[in-house]
């Protein structure tokens, strides 16, 4: 029996209070700062217990006499896609589908792009604590730096109780985002202290000593920790197994546990004598605490380490991560079930690795996978759920707000919002209101491989949309969407054959072989140029070799030397192609690109020229960049043949004016021109 497994049986035997078991008694505050910081915060402490006890006396009053309190479970496996949970499925049961997560009534899916492109940890995990879409590394504020109410805080409005529990440090990106707020994901010292002394959840359950330690070895903190403060304000402290064990929870108002100096091990990993606590451990002692305030709360759980392992393609230990979130599940679902009205809903916030099991296997025997990479991908995530208002997810591709939509109407009691349309490069094209032009020839390139069926545009405030329907060929081919930023104007390339001597990487490559002319339309020059090879989808702010926005003219670059800007980009689900495997378009799915203005503009502080205009055409070109398809947005002709090696005017450009009341913000509210 393989270590794995042997864990299996071990979580698979632990039941419902099962981790209130005879353990040692350990003091209250056995991890806390010294006695002169309690005594100095003493008053604090009652000030809050007196808080609470007013909050709970409020909840009480709200509440009608039948109404079950609200209860509210949010789980995250974080970087748990479809991959990882059927490897896992196939090592524990023999098939996919057999999770604990996976009897759940309510089943969808959610779509996972932001702002940034391929999304991380801290934007998806805002999106559902808040309800806004943000860019990467944020915690819970917007894209313009503004701070957005979380579940938590809302929840502490309404006065309920709160908690976070995870197996990464506390102040990692997905509890940070439901318990502070900061511009940095990377900011642990400050988003431990503004847990502590700002939003200030009532559980607080994970690893991550080390952020509220005093300093001094095993801190990164430079001040007298925050132990102390957390004890002044009337939060039980516990540092291993046994203490949380040993806690009472009628007795345990507030509760703090911090059980590794950064994330806690692996569960695979851990030795059978481990003073960490289970992720059921941890979930559950959470519910009696929460649950014996007896006001209604929100908990939001997470198995962080799915996605650590999969960022180093660690299947072994993705799977153990895996099945020991869906063990906690199977607990917090049996502790649901014997209760009223428990909305549980459980979900991921990306996919990690792109993960994909190759055949069967048997149980027990690690799956033969495949990897593509070692970070985030835009795969789909699953969403399971039960209980109030759950039913909204089901059998529906939804975004993270949504998951936010449904646990703001149980918190509040207010009907459900719907989050509102708005653009990101999630490779979902129909949120992009302006279709401009369809194909009007079949691909040469072969139905297998590329085609490029419309072309999609949008603006907003924050940048250009540009969404291309059709499929893409991975590691094959590239797209090109030459840009010109000032239309009618005399700059740019009129034509780019022969114009750009730039060799350095795939990208630059593909346009200076380019045997491209503009199109037959007065006052087009190409400034910029997005390019995107075999499927690349860099985010924004990274910098690709093979895809990206790329300056072609001075100031934005130089034709011996491109430059390189910020651009997210990234495709549909299903939209990218492997050689000779059938595969058919998807209605609304392709590749989409964000642009910021700031980036074609950069001089305005990321608004626009006054009264903006400007003009895009699509082409598909070969790996070289030498050879040009039939497929280009605006379409040749029907019939038009691959013009192959051949000099080729592009056949017509799409007119975009996105500003036409002049006031330099983008609103793009005109649906855009074919030209000629
Ligand atoms: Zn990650």
């Amino acid at each position: 029996m393989s270590r794995l497994l042997r864990l299996c049986c071990v979580l698979a035997a632990l039941t419902v209070g099962a981790c209130t078991s005879s353990a040692p008694s350990v003091p209250r505050d056995a991890a806390s700062a010294g006695d002169d910081a309690m005594a100095r915060d003493a008053a604090g402490a009652d000030a809050e217990a007196a808080t609470d006890a007013a909050a709970r006396a409020d909840a009480a009053s709200d509440a009608s006499a039948s109404a079950p309190p609200v209860r509210v479970v949010l789980m995250i496996g974080d970087g748990m896609g479809p991959g990882q949970l059927e490897a896992a499925s196939r090592f524990a049961h023999g098939a996919p589908g057999a999770l604990a997560m996976h009897a759940l009534p309510v089943r969808g899916a959610l779509t996972t792009g932001g702002p940034s492109g391929i999304i991380d940890s801290a934007a998806s995990a805002t999106a559902m604590s808040t309800g806004e879409v943000t860019e990467n590394a944020r915690v819970a504020l917007d894209r313009d730096g503004r701070r957005l109410e979380t579940l938590v805080e809302l929840a502490h409005a309404r006065g309920l109780a709160t908690g976070v529990v995870t197996t990464a440090a506390l102040p990692h990106a997905t509890p940070a985002a439901f318990s502070a707020h900061d511009e940095s994901r990377h900011h642990y010292v400050d988003i431990a202290a503004a847990q502590v002394r700002d939003v200030r959840p009532h559980v607080m359950l994970g690893g991550g000593a080390r952020y509220f330690r005093a300093a001094g070895p095993g801190s990164q903190r430079p001040d007298e920790g925050l132990f102390g403060e957390l004890a002044a304000a009337g939060y039980a402290l516990v540092e291993d197994r046994a203490g949380l064990a040993a806690i009472d929870p009628r007795e345990t108002a507030r509760l703090f546990g911090a059980f590794a100096d950064q994330h806690m091990t692996f569960a695979r990993e851990r030795a059978g004598d481990s003073r960490e606590p289970t992720l059921t451990e941890m979930a559950l002692t959470a519910l009696e605490v929460l649950e014996a305030q007896d006001r209604g709360f929100f908990l939001m759980i997470e198995g962080a380490r799915i996605d650590m392992a999969s960022h180093g393609n660690d299947l072994a230990n993705a799977i153990g991560e895996t099945l020991a979130f869906d063990e906690a599940v199977a607990a917090v679902r049996a502790w649901a079930s014997a209760r009223e009205g428990v909305t549980l809903v459980v979900t991921a916030d990306h996919e990690c690795g792109g993960l994909e099991v190759r055949g069967s296997s048997p149980a027990g025997t690690l799956p033969d996978v495949g990897w593509r990479w070692n970070h985030h991908t835009n795969a789909r995530v699953p969403v399971f759920a039960e209980g109030p208002l759950a039913d909204v997810l089901h059998d529906e591709v939804r975004d993270h707000r949504w998951v936010h939509a449904v646990l703001r109407a149980r918190v509040t009691g207010a009907p459900l919002a719907p989050p509102p349309r708005v653009a990101v490069p999630d490779g979902r094209l129909l949120d992009l209101r302006h279709e401009v032009a369809r194909q009007a020839v079949e691909s040469s390139f072969g139905p297998t491989h590329n085609r490029l069926d419309a072309l999609r545009l949008d603006a907003d405030r924050y940048g250009l949309h540009v969404g291309v329907e059709g499929l893409f060929e991975w590691s094959a081919n590239a797209l090109v969407v030459l840009i010109d930023v000032d239309f009618g104007a005399a700059t740019g390339h009129a034509t780019l054959a022969g114009a750009l001597r730039d060799r350095d990487g795939r990208a630059d490559a593909v346009l200076s072989a380019s045997r491209l002319d503009a199109p037959p339309v007065e006052g087009f020059g190409a400034d910029f140029a997005i390019v995107t090879y075999g499927g690349a989808d860099p985010q924004l702010g990274e910098r690709a070799d093979d895809a990206g926005l790329r300056g072609l003219r001075p100031p934005f670059g130089r034709p011996d030397d491109l430059g390189w800007h910020a651009a997210a980009l990234n495709f549909g689900e299903g939209v990218r192609t492997r050689a000779g495997v059938p595969a058919s378009p998807l209605p609304g799915e392709g590749f989409e690109a964000f642009v910021p203005w700031a980036a074609l503009y950069p001089d305005l502080g990321g608004r626009v020229p006054p009264g903006a205009e400007l003009a895009l055409a699509v082409v598909l070109v070969n790996s070289d960049g030498g050879f040009t398809s039939n497929q280009a947005l605006p379409p040749f002709p029907a019939g038009t043949a691959s013009p192959g090696r051949a000099r080729v005017a592009l056949p017509g450009v799409a007119r975009f004016v996105v500003d036409a009341d002049g006031d330099g913000v983008a609103d793009a509210d005109r649906a855009p021109a074919v030209l000629p």
